[in-house]
């Protein structure tokens, strides 16, 4: 199968959150599956290309429009890992993909409306014909709409366009004028059944184009395809979701097991086997890369367990439990590492505040940046990991922590709950019991959870080694998500 990703992240050399892990884990076990696969993703200016090898010009004359103007860009081929990649590089007087950053800035819309158009552009000028166009959150949904109004008539026929939901609540709301940029009518596609945004009508909702557009949609687990079904988790969209039920599907994501593989990860001081008959050596090497990162960091050694949390710091993720969460640990005579990365003032000026709380200064550390090497060898030294999502569409950092031996502490929601089963109330086998989780989104919920952690860690050693090794039993690999997707391409090349 000839397979398009059209993208805004790609892990390592593009990466916010997850998105780009999965582009880079899906593509990377397609293309070894035997599928001709390529990644197309903006050239911005942030990419590491020390990262990627033959890198060279592809087509050095690719022409676009915006707003009827022919603008020039280039693109270039590499490959990745693997993978073969396809960067676009506007020559726009607006630099588009020179900003610094991915997300975040005032004109996103027109950037990545921008980019999809040139990226649809150019698979018309090289003669493509993918089998699947597949396409991931608010940046590039709006290709489904653009192939069938403009594209399928200029001859670019894919098989068919597949949109991956990775986060609902992003959903890219613009004005019907904006679509004008790349040479749609914005008003003809103002109605419920098309791109108008459900709860203001005056918008147009990229997202839901997406949805509306494509012949498959996913979502990267199933739990997930279900609670955006409802008003509470929906975001506005559920009667969208619920009218194109048959083409709703609900695909785990995985993880990559070569990357995040403990017995073989540079960035660790003592490497060790994730395999339950491994558990003594585990636990040793673990200890010493706990020791280990406690003295770099000035910290305490406490005979409570190391938790860590590591991930953005925005709304989702819930800020507040995770102090609710690094307070009581400190209080209980835990140690907390949080990794978190953020854009958001408010919420940094908080966690700064508390960083310079003297309840944390022994046994506390707050790093408030994205470092992706700190964030392997955190999994490797932390006995827990907590992540007390409002929502969670999959979540990745529960699955790394399984496999680094480091249980995880999870509120049940989304792929959280597909993923963490809780040691003691779950209703699943006892060896498929993988963590521990909590329901309510309170301090009451962090307390009540948090106290069943202590208990286990301290009087059950044996229950919480069972914990661990039931996580190392779990199999997260790509090959099986892989499987999925592919069964949803041929749903529909089979019409
Ligand atoms: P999301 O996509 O919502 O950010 P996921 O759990 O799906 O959350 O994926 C997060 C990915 O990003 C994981 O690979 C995690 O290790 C990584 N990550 C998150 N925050 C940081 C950070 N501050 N520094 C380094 N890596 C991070």
């Amino acid at each position: 199968m000839h397979i398009v990703h059209l993208t805004s992240e790609l892990s390592p050399i593009a990466k916010v959150g997850g998105l780009g892990d999965v582009i880079h884990g899906l593509a990377r076990q397609q293309t070894e599956k035997g599928h001709h696969v390529e990644v197309i993703l903006p050239r911005y200016d942030i990419i590491d290309f020390e990262a990627l090898s033959n890198l060279k010009m592809n087509m050095r004359d690719l022409w676009s429009y915006e707003n009827s103007e022919q603008i020039h860009n280039s693109v270039w081929s590499a490959r990745i890992d693997g993978v073969s990649l396809y960067l676009i590089e506007p020559h726009h007087t607006e630099y588009y993909f020179n900003r610094g950053k991915i997300y975040g800035e005032p004109d996103d819309i027109a950037r990545f409306l921008y980019f999809c158009k040139t990226a649809l552009e150019f698979l018309l000028k090289s003669r493509k014909q993918p089998d699947v166009i597949h396409i991931h959150d608010w940046p590039t949904a709006i290709v489904a709409p653009l192939l069938k109004e403009t594209y399928h008539k200029l001859g670019l026929v894919p098989g068919g366009v597949v949109l991956t939901i990775h986060n609902l609540e992003h959903q890219g709301k613009c004005l019907a004028r904006d679509l004008s940029r790349i040479g749609l009518r914005g008003g003809d596609f103002l109605t419920a059944g098309s791109m108008q945004d459900p709860l203001d009508p005056t918008l147009i909702n990229l997202l839901k184009g997406g949805i509306e557009f494509s012949d498959a949609v996913t979502t990267v687990s199933p739990r997930y395809a279900e609670e955006i079904k409802t008003p509470l988790g929906g975001a506005g969209l559920h009667h969208t979701i619920i009218r194109n039920d048959r083409k709703i599907h609900g695909i785990l994501n995985g993880i990559e097991t070569e990357l995040w593989n403990p017995a073989k990860d540079h960035y660790l001081i003592r490497n060790y086997n994730p395999e339950p008959s491994h558990i003594r050596n585990v636990l040793k090497n673990k200890k010493t890369n706990k020791e280990l990162l406690l003295k770099k960091l000035h910290l305490e050694p406490t005979k409570g367990p190391l938790v860590t949390c590591i991930t953005r710091l925005v709304h989702q993720k819930c800020p507040d439990l995770i102090k609710e969460a690094i307070l009581y640990t400190i209080e209980k005579k835990g140690q907390f590492i949080l990794l978190g990365s953020t854009h958001d003032k408010e919420i940094e000026k908080e966690f700064l505040k508390l960083k310079n709380n003297p309840r944390l200064q022994e046994s506390g550390f707050i790093q408030l940046t994205f470092d992706d090497i700190f964030a392997h060898q955190l999994y490797a030294a932390a006995d827990a990991i907590i992540i007390p999502s409002l929502y969670e569409p999959c979540g990745l950092t529960q699955m790394i922590g399984m496999r680094y031996g480091t249980v995880p502490i999870v509120r049940r929601t989304g792929g959280l709950a597909d993923t963490v089963f809780d040691i003691d109330l779950s209703d699943k086998p006892f060896n498929m019991r993988t963590g521990f989780a909590f329901d309510f989104p309170d301090p009451t919920g962090i307390h009540w959870v948090m106290d069943r952690v202590f208990d286990c860690y301290h009087n059950d050693q044996k229950k919480w080694q069972t914990i661990m090794q039931n996580g190392f039993n779990v199999d997260f690999s790509w090959a099986r998500s892989e499987n999925d997707y592919e069964k949803v391409y041929k749903s529909f090349l089979n019409r």
